[in-house]
């Protein structure tokens, strides 16, 4: 692993910077997936919200001695970070596209990645539709509560099996002004038969039981990661079952792990989608399908 960046000036043996350095070097150590610089992030990321401080605050803290801080609370969640605990849980927080969403370990960690789900779902969404929108296993509710917020007049549901990640989920829509999120206990459709929608959007879980890059994820919910040896068990149920649930011409837009796009149109074409499209990410990966359903095939002669 790459040590933790030196700080640009130098910085006394006893001073809080060098604290935070020989911090994030433990942090970056061992087996950890962090690298220095990633770390070093994480530990002003912490410190800064254990001493209310602003970043330039921070930077100007550095200097000071050590002991003139009390770091009881930096160091509770330093211990959790060692523990291996993403930095959101550390926080309770995490941004997403335009807003901050509150987390707790009951709720898939809000990723980047997920902001191409929103940007395919409001691309089917025109302004000043009235029109039903499903997420299904909303998590965090980030999803849900980005699309009502940008599309005020569509009147969105969002689903997911979990009790504790609806109430996360319900405190998101609460407090960043999407009230009128209806949520619902449901495992996928479960609890929507006969409901119909213009959309419906899910990031459910897609990585393979075996996939080596889990270890690095042991922190958050199982049950919103893995999706049976290939990952695809529930991409395939949410396609095959959603014609059951869209209105003709309604669209469905799922996120999937970026080897998965193949597979997952397939998986459309198979449920009788069509204008299937597959969007990438920030990143350039192959990440979110998209399909209009058209209606029931006519059965010939
Ligand atoms: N993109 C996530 C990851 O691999 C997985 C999210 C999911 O399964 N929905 O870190």
């Amino acid at each position: 692993m790459p040590a933790a960046p030196a700080a640009p000036w130098p910085v006394a043996a006893a001073s809080l910077g060098a604290r935070l350095r020989a911090d994030a070097a433990r942090l970056a150590g061992g087996d950890s997936a962090l690298d220095g610089g990633e770390a070093l992030r994480w530990v002003f990321a912490v410190l800064e919200h254990a001493l209310g401080l602003s970043a330039t605050a921070r930077v100007l803290a550095e200097g000071e001695p050590v002991a003139r801080f009390s770091l009881d609370g930096y160091e509770r969640s330093l211990a959790r970070l060692l523990a291996g605990e993403p930095l959101a849980y550390v926080l309770g927080e995490q941004p997403f596209r335009h807003h901050v969403y509150r987390v707790s370990a009951a709720v898939l960690v809000p990723r980047p990645d997920t902001e191409a789900l929103v940007e395919a779902a409001l691309a089917h969404l025109a302004p000043g539709e009235s029109v039903d929108v499903l997420d299904l296993g909303t998590g965090s509710g980030c999803v849900a509560v980005e699309i009502a917020l940008a599309r005020p007049r569509a009147r969105v549901t969002a689903v997911d099996a979990c009790a504790d990640a609806l109430a996360v989920a319900r405190g998101n829509a609460a407090r960043l002004g999407a009230p009128g999120v209806a949520f619902l206990q449901s495992d996928w459709y479960q609890a929507l038969a006969g409901w119909r929608f213009h959309l419906v959007v899910a990031n459910p879980p897609y990585v393979a039981e075996a996939d080596p890059h889990l270890s690095q994820l042991a922190a958050e919910p199982r049950a919103a990661l893995v999706a049976g040896p290939d990952g695809l068990a529930d991409l395939q149920s949410i396609v095959a079952r959603a014609p059951d649930h869209l209105n003709p011409g309604g669209w469905l837009c799922v996120e999937h792990g970026c080897d998965q796009g193949e597979a997952v149109r397939a998986l459309f074409a198979l449920a009788g989608f069509g204008t299937i499209t597959t969007l990438r990410d920030g990143g350039g990966r192959a990440r979110v399908c998209a399909g209009r359903w058209g209606g029931p095939a006519r059965l010939a002669g």
